[in-house]
């Protein structure tokens, strides 16, 4: 049977040139690169090359990259450690009720140690207003955290409008830049942004590494302690592979970024495929969306029912973020742009990647409207 994977933004595959570049340091290239021997300072040599290439992809400067073990722990880092370590300035954060768990339940956490947040709401397509950004402001606010793109609906946000408000206001701005880096172009200077989320395996590198931009003058308080790697900021014994592996996916991603703009097309022709389908809907903006991503609703069906008869099919498809895959709550993200319930259920959320071709795009678009059509069948929400 034909096997398609559209779950991009759960996770892509390791680029096998990525792998290929992380391989001798899980064998002869072994050393710890805080140890001062030969293969330490191999190994310390590796993770700075790497560092300069992720900085690349971002314009960022290389001494301003923090590698984690995560997107998630990228999340924490910058907006914990900001708003601890900057507490007496202020006790106020502003989001956005769409963003990835990993920032709203951090801003969940803080809120439980005294903070306030201001979680704003979006347009009807998924986009966060600049207007509200400026008005939820006030003299407490110390820091603004906005995602770049969504994860689940694929929206991408007016990024460098809220930088410039944020400049001007002279408090913090973070992004979640998880599911852009590699997609479109992520400049720290043009998004207007102080600290930036990146993780690699969402652009074909391993998994469990990530990276914090972190602009030069930027404070945060640590949040793991030890023995005082990344500058004291991020103690623990690098990832070495994954690091090398990181930096080589940065490096394809900048090399790729022209094609993976061609994503769009295909992108489009799944999309026009789709809705030919009755009752069934797009979620999230019509341009402003990310090149890979395509977000649907059918009126009285589940998702989860449609990605079983998909795998049946060899499809790999999701209903929303890989992460909250097992909650039987509504997406937050299907609910915050004003979906009911029931429609945030029948949701399936398609994500391309640089493999997927448009016979791929043709298969789903075939098999697709009988699985819609078995299920309304034995829907009881169906007319
Ligand atoms: N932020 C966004 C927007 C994401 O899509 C994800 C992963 O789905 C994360 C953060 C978390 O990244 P990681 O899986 O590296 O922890």
């Amino acid at each position: 049977m034909k096997q398609v994977y559209m779950d991009h933004s759960a996770t892509t595959a390791t680029d096998p040139a990525v792998t290929q570049a992380m391989l001798p340091y899980f064998s002869e290239k072994y050393g710890n690169p805080s140890s001062l021997y030969t293969i330490g300072r191999q190994a310390r040599r590796a993770i700075e090359e790497a560092r300069q290439l992720v900085s690349d992809l971002i314009g960022a400067k290389k001494e301003e990259i923090i590698f984690t073990g995560s997107g998630t722990e990228s999340d924490n880092l910058a907006i914990k450690g900001y708003a601890l370590k900057n507490r007496a300035k202020g006790d106020h954060i502003i989001t956005s009720s769409i963003e990835h768990h990993a920032v709203l339940n951090t801003c969940k956490y803080l809120e439980k140690n005294g903070f306030k947040v201001t979680y704003l709401p979006v347009s009807k397509d998924g986009i966060v207003n600049p207007h509200d950004v400026e008005k939820a402001i006030t003299p407490q606010t110390i820091l603004i955290t906005i995602m770049h793109a969504n994860n689940e609906i694929g929206t991408i946000q007016p990024i460098e409008e809220i930088g410039k408000i944020a400049k001007e206001k002279q408090i913090i701005f973070h992004t979640d830049a998880v599911q852009t880096a590699g997609k479109i172009p992520v400049n720290v200077d043009a998004l207007g942004v102080s600290m930036l989320s990146i993780s690699a395996h969402k652009l074909y590198g391993p998994k469990g590494v990530g990276a914090l931009y972190l602009r030069k003058g930027t404070s945060i308080e640590p949040q793991l302690h030890g023995g005082g790697h990344e500058r004291n900021i991020r103690s623990s014994t690098e990832n070495v592979p994954g690091i090398v592996g990181f930096g080589k996916a940065c490096e394809l991603a900048r090399e790729r970024l022209p094609r993976e703009s061609n994503l769009a097309a295909l992108r489009d022709s799944l999309i026009r495929g789709v809705l030919e389908i009755k009752d069934s809907y797009l979620n999230g903006h019509p341009t402003k969306r990310l090149p890979n991503n395509a977000n649907f609703r059918f009126s009285y069906i589940e998702g989860e029912s449609m990605i079983l008869n998909l795998d049946m099919k060899g499809v790999a498809a999701s209903t929303g973020s890989a992460c909250s895959s097992t909650s039987l709550e509504p997406s937050h993200v299907l609910m915050s742009i004003g979906l009911r319930p029931e429609e945030a259920h029948g949701s399936l959320r398609l994500t391309l990647g640089r493999e997927n071709t448009q016979e791929d795009v043709d298969y789903v678009i075939s098999v697709l409207p009988d699985i819609v059509n078995k299920l309304r069948m034995i829907s009881p929400l169906a007319r």
